[in-house]
Order: C-alpha cells, then structure tokens, then sequence
C-alpha cells in the first residue's frame, strides 16, 4: 500500500494538536508539507491578488472561501504532486466541497492513493488547553496550561494570553469547526484513521508514529 499512498489529509479541531502531530512527521519522516494557513500567508506577503483578498481573514479565525483556497490548492498541489514523496496535507480540506474538489484532482485509485488522519480531542479538554495558553510578549514562545510559570523560561518576558485565545473565541471556533469541517470526516469515512488525542503528548506523537510506519512512511 505505502508504494500508492500519495497524500495524508491532517483533521482535527483548532487545538486538537494538528501542529504538533504535523512537526513531529516533518521531523522523522520523508514527507512534504504543504500547509494552506502558510500558503495564504505568502499570498499576503508577496502582495499578490489573492493575498490583498485573504489579508483580513488570516488570523481572525474566519475561513477564506473555497474558491479562493482551492485555487490556491491546485496551483501549488500541481506542483508537489509529482514528487515521489507524501504529501502532508495540512488544513486543508475544512470543508466538505474541498473535499471534494480534493478528489477531482487526485486520479482514479483514489482510494488507495491517500489516507485521512483525524486527531479527536474532546472539547472541554481543547478549552482548557488553549485558554490555559501563554505566549511570551518578547520572543513569541508558547507554554502550555501544564508549565506553571510566571515569565518566559527562555527569555524572562511576560507571559500573556493571545487575544484570539480567550474563552468566547475558542467556542465560537469551536462551533464553527463543527459545522463546517467536522462534516469532512463523514465524507471520509473510508479513508479515516483515528487518533485518541486526549492523552498526553508523548502518547499522543508514539501512537501517530506507529501509525505513520503502519502507513509505510
Ligand atoms: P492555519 O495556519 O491552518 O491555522 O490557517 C490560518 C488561516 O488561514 C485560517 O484561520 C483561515 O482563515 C485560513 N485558511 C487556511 N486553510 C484554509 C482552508 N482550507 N479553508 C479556508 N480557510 C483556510
């Protein structure tokens, strides 16, 4: 199977832990990431067409429409897919007519050319996580809700919480992560693997790497 397997979609709500599970495949294995949050970021910075568009969504927590990221999307799979290595695809579809678009662009053995790893993290369990969160106002590193600490270990800085991390943002994201993206796991239902992200990281990055050799990685 691992010689068919072109492309791994990345499914999971925001603060499920996609980032972490996504660095951790970079780091140790062959595979080549392709991250639409990035590609619309440099979109904006090189100050193209579709970035003066999705300027004023990145970062609000709102979605670009399917238009405008699958454009984005076929340009740039076009351009990796050809390549002998996996395709990481992460956030990207969060919706089910990306989704769907997705399959239009893949061939017919579809089936077997890419597998769909869904990281499900309770919801309560994701509010505390991010609501928990600090970053350092000086150099921008994270802690977590566990690091119980008043100033950044790394650089002395305070530590504050981002304002995109406040309770009301993560539910009203939340919600919208389940009426829109959730729906693509159901699309995928023959395609999907599961990852119990509820436990701690360590357990959580051991069960995605037995995974990821299961998927011949
Ligand atoms: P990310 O880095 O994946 O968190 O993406 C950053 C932002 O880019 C998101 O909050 C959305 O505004 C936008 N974005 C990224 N991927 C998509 C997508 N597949 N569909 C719609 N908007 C997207």
């Amino acid at each position: 199977m691992s010689n068919d397997l072109k492309a791994i979609v990345l499914l999971g709500a925001p603060g499920a832990g996609k980032g972490t599970v996504a660095q951790h495949l970079l780091d140790n294995f062959d595979v080549i990431h392709f991250s639409t949050g990035n590609l619309l970021r440099n979109e904006v910075k090189n100050d193209t067409e579709v970035g003066a568009i999705v300027k004023s969504i990145l970062g609000s927590g709102d979605l670009v429409s399917d238009g405008v990221v699958n454009q984005v999307v076929e340009v740039n799979l076009e351009r990796v897919l050809p390549e002998k290595r996996v395709v990481l695809l992460d956030g990207f579809p969060r919706s089910v007519d990306q989704a769907k678009f997705l399959d239009t662009i893949f061939d017919a053995c579809l089936k077997n050319s890419m597998k769909v790893i869904e990281i499900e993290v309770d919801y309560e369990l994701i509010v505390a996580r991010i609501v928990g969160r600090r970053v350092c106002v000086l150099c921008a590193a994270t802690f977590g809700a566990d690091d119980k600490i008043g100033r950044c270990s790394r650089c002395g800085g305070e530590l504050v919480r981002r304002g995109d991390d406040e309770e009301e943002v993560v539910r009203h994201r939340l919600l919208e992560y389940q009426r829109i993206t959730l729906p693509v796991s159901a699309y995928y239902a023959d395609r999907l693997i599961k990852v119990d992200g509820n436990a701690s990281r360590e357990i959580v990055l051991q069960s995605v790497t037995k995974l990821a050799m299961e998927l011949g990685l």
